[in-house]
């Protein structure tokens, strides 16, 4: 089974760290959302899969579309796909975009989760981070999609922030768990080119984090968050049981989807392709560019987003997909990380135990192959 993923690349205002592909001139948009449904029409043969199993709408923002424009995008859908089902559909949404008119309309959608970009619960780190809306707007968001019967909410959370410590973080930690969201991605913000944030290091107005402090942070938010119930099943993702995220779930499970959307990417199971970023020429016309995967590079994406799940890859299945001569390279390249308790085989499986998953990126990186 498949997943739609749509992207909205518009923000009313740009966030401090943000690397995304994304624009403020919402001018664009309407005509961008008739290019998207073109661009449906157009790809809708790219998936060999027709199931859909998920439908994603990211960003950007989604939610300065208005919810009818979401629907009119899942009932195209279901011209072009079996959506019968579809377990799965996904708003990302600013909080200060969940107004209770917003709600009222959201509900007469398909959509059964919502992601809220909170990022933190303390108005000064929002402001640091140049979001756009407060910790109350975010608490009343998230109140206001429990009343109107949403089940399934998660939000975004951001550590690793220079000037706002463990105490922060502890106080957001708290907020979020006495919401009972049934979901968290907690990030460490990475300091990328081209963002005020990078433009602020440069200038020494602010510095990236030290390790130390990153791995006590992230162990007070493993330790919070799974003392209340969560279960740490991705580097970045935290699920009360049953609410994992399954869009993101069957990427790294390597299942098909089809990006829609500027910029956004496709995986048909042999070939990635991504579409122009320019607006004006996503609009007047698509061009992509595509790359078919090598065995190698199907060998690489497979350590990678298993190594970053909690179940990790599993042995059989690499003896069956990729060889025999690969397993044994591999699990000769896994003992030095066995032994200093960086990976765990067990069970047939090959993994990072979650106290490790900071560690995450070395780890992998030793296995790719060239
Ligand atoms: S709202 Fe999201 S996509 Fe938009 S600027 Fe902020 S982080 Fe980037």
């Amino acid at each position: 089974m498949a997943g739609l993923y749509l992207h909205i690349p518009f923000c009313k205002r740009i966030c401090a760290y943000c690397d995304f592909y994304r624009s403020a001139e919402l001018k664009y948009l309407d005509s961008v959302v008739e290019a998207m449904h073109c661009e449906m029409d157009e790809q809708a043969n790219f998936l060999n899969d027709k199931i859909l199993k998920t439908i994603y709408f990211g960003g950007g923002t989604p939610s300065l579309l208005h919810p009818e424009q979401i629907e009119r995008f899942i009932d195209h859908a279901s011209r072009l796909y079996d959506c019968s089902g579809v377990e799965e559909i996904t708003i990302e949404a600013n909080p200060d975009d969940i107004t209770e008119e917003y709600v009222a309309a959201l509900r007469k959608t398909d959509v059964n989760r919502v992601s809220l970009g909170i990022q933190s619960f303390d108005d000064e780190e929002l402001r640091f981070m140049n979001r756009r809306h407060s910790a109350e707007e975010a608490i009343d968001a998230v109140k206001r999609l429990q009343d109107s019967g949403i089940e399934n909410i998660t939000i975004d959370l951001i550590f690793g922030v220079d000037g706002f410590g463990e105490e922060v973080l502890n106080r957001s930690l708290d907020t979020a768990l006495a919401l009972g969201v049934q979901h968290i991605s907690a990030y460490h913000l990475t300091i990328e080119p081209a963002t005020t944030f990078h433009r602020r290091v440069q200038a020494g107005r602010m510095k990236e984090v030290d390790e130390e402090l990153s791995e006590r942070e992230y162990a007070l938010i493993e330790k919070r968050l799974t003392e209340g119930g969560y279960e740490h099943y991705e580097v970045s993702n935290y699920a009360k049981a049953g609410f994992r995220s399954r869009h993101n779930s069957s990427y790294w499970h390597g299942a098909e989807y089809l990006g829609i959307g500027p910029g956004a990417h496709s995986f048909n199971g042999s070939v990635r392709r991504w579409s122009s970023q320019s607006l004006p020429q996503y609009i007047s016309g698509r061009e992509y560019e595509s790359e078919t995967l090598s065995q190698t590079e199907h060998f690489n994406e497979y350590v990678m987003t298993s190594l970053r799940c909690c179940e990790g890859m599993d042995i059989e299945l690499i003896k069956s997909r990729f060889g025999e001569e690969r397993l044994a390279r591999l699990l000769a390249e896994a003992k030095t990380q066995i032994a200093i308790g960086n990976l765990v085989l067990n069970d047939g499986r090959l993994y990072i135990p979650t106290e490790r998953f900071l560690t995450s990126d070395a780890v992998i990186e030793a296995f790719f192959e060239m």
